[in-house]
């Protein structure tokens, strides 16, 4: 799978990952990454504390504000 934003760009990059919102593949350079605490509901089990999950997508549904969505 080639980035999906390359594509538009009438560029074949390789993928490194997938959005995780809308499924298109993503480059290094449109991918955004980011990472979201997940808080346990932990009733009388163990807690396992903090983690950080970490979430995938390209930039359009990351909302970055530089990139115009071409439509
Ligand atoms: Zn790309
Ligand atoms: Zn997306």
């Amino acid at each position: 799978m080639n980035c999906f934003d390359c594509t538009q760009q009438q560029k074949s990059t390789p993928a490194v990952a997938i959005c995780c919102h809308c499924g298109t593949g993503i480059c290094p350079e449109h991918l955004l990454l980011t990472t979201e605490e997940v808080h346990h509901e932990a009733g009388t089990g163990p807690a396992w504390g903090k983690r950080s999950a970490r979430r995938a997508t390209c930039r359009i549904c990351g909302g970055a504000e530089h990139e115009t969505p071409t439509t």
